[in-house]
């Protein structure tokens, strides 16, 4: 290796490309053309930076063992099994940039399939409940500068978002906050006693699936009809709920966020819907605010790029000619239980370790390729493997953090493999020959330009 190639460098302001909190703060120490060593992120975001175990090259599983081919063969592949399919899924997205997301709309287009995101079983209920409900929002600087009060409810940041207290919410100074962590109040709402509600001025331990009647104890608190509230709700004494809303109440900006707690629990969409009216009515008092926990650094972003490119966030099938969008329908899960679909794509997510057990069993009835730059369980399935670039790292490209901030993230260090974009492009051209055509195809908005 060249002295030159050796050089050490320092890149600031870096983007961590793991969690929603997309922290822009990290100092990386590079020598030659790897990542020496990464400082200001928590232990999730430096491991990611610092790398590990890649795929290295494209395989092809021949005989039922992958081989390694090249990456014209695993384009060309890969384009034969969306061809051929009636009606393939294309899933994931949630961990790689806008650009590869519009790539993957135009292709999901081209070949009649359905794409679906990550959020399908994260945060799809609260893009329901939003569209439902409407979101009193702001951006995580307006809460670091102006929250006294900040409600975790159903969520762990000290352990999925490590540093978003300390860069956004509960324990970071702002312009109105100068005292952090002592001039702030946090509530947590959960069903156990989480790292993050050890933390707390006030916890309240819910009964698992109240959330829904909880909400809405505090609901008639908040409007001054706390007679009407029985003695217990969701195993919580009415006293306490009746503190918690007093505790809304008094805030001057109260910052309210949510998990998948809320979510996933029984209730899903019309639980968050019946959060985002607590919120809206604690407006009647003070101001508050309400934020999703976004969880992969760009699930927000699949959400913006898919809404504009069709009009739908998610679960879109394109296979009647236009976007049709009904989860329940046309979600990744409901298609994989229901058998209705005959090829999976995989982009940067990892199913067969997320999905119920029985849709991963139906996974692995139909071919699926995988693009990823790890190898994970959905490798196992996988009939062809395509290694990509990491975004952040190895390539350039845009997130969106979980208040819905557009960022830009940098690349520091060079990679043999193409970015997420770069494979979507491959395949394109590979369905193009296949069909018999060069014609350039349109992506749907530039279509109806
Ligand atoms: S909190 Fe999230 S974005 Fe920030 S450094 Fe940790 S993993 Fe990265």
């Amino acid at each position: 290796m060249s002295g030159q190639e050796m050089k050490t460098r320092v890149e600031e302001d870096v983007l961590c490309s793991f969690c929603g909190c997309l922290c822009d703060d990290l100092v990386v120490e590079i020598e030659g053309n790897k990542v020496k060593n990464v400082r200001h992120a928590c232990r999730l975001g430096a491991s990611k930076l610092m790398g590990h175990e890649r795929i290295r090259t494209p395989m092809i599983r021949k005989n039922g063992k992958l081989e390694e081919v090249s990456y014209q063969e695993a384009y060309d592949r890969a384009a034969q099994i969306l061809v051929n399919a009636k009606r393939p899924l294309l899933y994931g997205w949630a961990s790689t940039v806008c650009e590869a997301q519009k790539k993957g709309i135009l292709l999901t287009e081209m070949v009649g399939g359905i794409l679906d995101s990550t959020a399908t079983v994260c945060h799809g209920p609260s893009i329901l409940g939003i569209e439902e409900r409407g979101l009193s929002g702001a951006t995580l600087g307006q809460i670091k500068n102006r929250a006294d009060l900040i409600v975790f409810w159903g969520c762990n940041p000290a352990e999925a978002h490590p540093k978003h207290g300390l860069r956004y919410s509960t324990n970071v100074c702002g312009f109105f906050t100068p005292e952090g962590r002592k001039g702030r109040k946090v509530l947590v709402v959960d069903v156990r006693q989480t790292r993050t509600a050890k933390n707390a001025d006030k916890f309240i331990m819910i009964a698992t699936g109240s959330d829904f009647e909880v909400l809405s104890a505090l609901r008639m608190f908040v409007a001054g009809k706390g007679e009407f509230v029985p003695e217990k709700v969701g195993g919580v004494p009415k006293e306490e709920l009746f503190e918690a809303a007093d505790m809304m109440k008094a805030a001057k900006f109260g910052a309210f966020f949510f998990g998948l707690g809320i979510t996933h629990s029984r209730g899903r969409s019309k639980n968050v819907g019946n959060a985002l009216a607590l919120i809206a009515e604690l407006n009647a008092h003070t101001k508050f605010v309400v934020m999703p926990m976004r969880g992969h650094y760009n699930v927000a972003g699949i959400g913006q790029v898919a809404a504009w490119e069709t009009g739908f966030p998610m679960s879109i099938d394109f296979s009647r000619g236009t976007a049709y969008f009904n989860p329940g329908e046309t979600a990744a899960c409901d298609v994989l239980s229901r058998e209705d679909t005959d090829a999976v794509m995989v982009v940067a997510s990892d199913p067969a370790s997320n999905f119920p057990r029985g849709i991963v069993e139906n996974l692995a009835k139909v071919p699926v390729i995988q693009i990823d730059p790890y190898e994970n369980p959905t490798t196992l399935l996988a009939e062809v493997v395509i290694p990509s670039a990491i975004a952040g790292v190895e390539c350039e490209g845009t997130a969106y953090r979980m208040d819905g901030l557009a960022l830009r993230m940098k690349k520091l260090v060079n990679s043999p493999h193409p970015s997420d974009e770069g494979v979507l492009n491959g395949i394109i051209e590979s369905v193009k020959k296949l069909r018999g055509t060069e014609a350039e195809a349109k992506a749907p908005n530039e279509a109806s330009a």
